[in-house]
């Protein structure tokens, strides 16, 4: 059962750390659950629909996630090691934005959809079909554990405005 977590800071770019490439985890244990705890109450917080644990700073390969809509009861997922399998060949565009790349979004164009493999909360296997918002999501999530964010998907000029951007914003808040 999970527990309420502590919130914690999230990197933005162009903060080096997003590009590093996330560690599998051995074995789930209560740390690995403190951490997705974290996680979670991070990602509400903040708040935003998915969350790789590389913008919280730590290396590993967990993402978490809640797609409920408005007025849906939470539905938090936990993903340890995950890994895709049968991407679409079929691709669809989709504006996507990021809790480590704040007010800024842009479409970027994925497989429409897929299979995603992982440990769950408890360590079991779960494999399960992903399309809509789903297969956007866990796709997203998967490129932070290999070291990406989704600007790295579009052109450089617009990589780098978006980049500016939020160094200015980060900039101000820190100052105010
Ligand atoms: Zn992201």
């Amino acid at each position: 059962m999970a527990k309420p977590g502590k919130i914690r800071p999230i990197l933005t770019v162009p903060d080096p750390r997003l590009k590093t490439v996330s560690e599998p985890v051995a074995t789930v244990t209560d740390d690995t659950r403190a951490l997705m705890d974290d996680m979670l109450a991070t990602m509400y917080a903040a708040p935003g629909i998915g969350l790789a644990a590389i913008q919280i700073g730590v290396p590993q390969r967990v993402i978490v996630m809640d797609l409920a809509g408005e007025g849906e009861d939470p539905q938090p997922k936990y993903f340890v090691n995950p890994e895709i399998l049968d991407p679409a060949d079929e691709t669809l565009p989709y504006q996507e934005g990021c809790l480590s790349v704040p007010d800024i979004y842009d479409d970027v164009e994925r497989p429409q959809s897929c299979r995603v493999t992982y440990l769950d909360y408890d360590g079991k296997r779960v494999t399960e079909d992903c399309e809509g918002l789903y297969a956007v999501c866990i796709q997203h999530e998967m490129d932070h554990l290999e070291g990406i964010v989704f600007l790295d998907h579009l052109s450089r000029l617009k990589r780098e405005r978006a980049i500016k951007k939020v160094m200015k914003a980060e900039k101000l808040k820190a100052s105010a």
